[in-house]
């Protein structure tokens, strides 16, 4: 077998093709006897299955399956998806987080309809050169949708390997990367098999060599696995190192004045770039404000805070959030500015953040 040029992999050979084979058909046959019965398993929709991995990353199983329905219900086709206002879009995604997975699988709709006639591309560069698509979106979607022999190296798939291997680095660094996709790529099926592979990778990794407590004893690959031998599983890889978390304070202001509530919304660029959200301004320690929200709400509207309702824990990224929400009373508010009164019946349409969904659904559970 020919060496591996990293450093990390540097004087091991790769596993010859006699290991491999058996380590395919164990993984193999653990999966298709333990699999999860998720919905988007049922389906070899190209579409649906990049859903699915746009909504995955960085966004537990469970959180997705709602999403996933609701959205392909709305946007049942890629054709639907091009052809929507990216509001509606945002609006569908609204409560999932990082919206910019939500911008760039519109965007990229749009180029699919134009420039491929409506089906996520075959041809692996093609694929690269769409906004929002790297190369795990998309190996995942070429190989599970069409099964080509495309290899892909999320979270899962690097703890597996990391601990298989007994790769002793961190979390995430580029070394662990780099020996991770070499591995996937000399792993990955050429004849047939690949999206299963790599499904059965980011299965075991979910549920059995899991990032705490992995359960080797109920592992197909406990026989052929470096840190079970080495039993060093539970500390490999090695934590990443965290950015430390930013605590932020902000008011919350619930305006309503009939049937509508007072929605500001963000600028065009930027984090949650032109979602609603409440009147919104960091209140502790002007010194530190993260530019996550704007310093006041002046600009086109003029507010009297009244009492609190009630505190709201929400996390943005690494932005650790109480929010307290007030009542408010607007004494003006601008025509033309990022201001409006909106039927509360009508939020649904808006693309809302995250954390005034909450702070709406627990000051107004029903609508008026
Ligand atoms: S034996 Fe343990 S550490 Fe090794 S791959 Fe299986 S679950 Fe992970």
């Amino acid at each position: 077998m020919p060496a591996a040029k990293h450093d990390l992999l540097a004087g091991r050979p790769l596993p010859a093709a006699g290991p491999r084979a058996r380590l395919r058909e164990r993984l193999r046959a653990w999966y298709r006897a333990e699999r999860r019965d998720l919905p988007w398993r049922r389906t070899s929709d190209p579409y649906a299955i990049w859903i699915s991995e746009a909504m995955l990353q960085q966004t537990r199983v469970e959180a997705v399956v709602e999403y996933y329905a609701r959205f392909l219900e709305r946007f049942p086709s890629l054709r639907a998806l091009s052809e929507a206002d990216v509001e509606a879009v945002l609006a569908t995604w609204s409560g999932l987080g990082y919206y910019r997975r939500a911008r760039a699988l519109h965007a990229a709709a749009r180029v699919i309809a134009v420039e491929h006639g409506g089906e996520f591309p075959r041809d692996h560069a093609a694929a690269l050169a769409l906004p929002g698509v790297g190369r795990y979106t998309a190996g995942a979607v070429q190989s599970i949708a069409f099964d080509a022999p495309r290899a892909l190296v999320d979270g899962n798939v690097e703890r597996v390997f990391s601990r298989l291997f007994g790769l002793e680095t961190a979390a995430g660094s580029r070394p662990l990367q780099d020996a991770c996709w070499t591995l996937a790529e000399h792993l990955v099926p050429r004849r047939g098999g690949a999206g299963e592979w790599n499904q059965a990778l980011m299965e075991l990794g979910a549920t059995v060599c899991t990032p705490r407590s992995p359960r080797c004893g109920s592992c197909p690959l406990e026989r052929v696995c470096a840190a079970r031998a080495a039993g060093s599983a539970e500390r490999l890889p090695a934590p990443k190192e965290r950015p430390p978390t930013i605590d932020v304070e902000l008011e919350l202001a619930l305006a309503r004045r009939g049937s509508t509530v007072l929605l500001e919304r963000r600028a065009a660029t930027g984090r949650m770039a032109g979602m609603w959200q409440l009147p919104s301004v960091e209140r502790a320690r002007p010194d530190m404000r993260t530019a996550l929200f704007p310093p006041d709400w002046t600009g086109g509207a003029r507010l009297a805070l009244g009492p609190g309702l009630f505190d709201l824990r929400h996390t943005i990224t690494k932005h650790r959030i109480v929010a307290r929400v007030r009542r408010a009373t607007a004494t003006h508010v601008a025509a033309g500015g990022p201001y409006r009164w909106v039927e509360v019946a009508e939020i649904g349409a808006l693309a809302v953040t995250g954390m005034t969904k909450k702070a709406l659904a627990r000051a107004m559970p029903e609508p008026d």
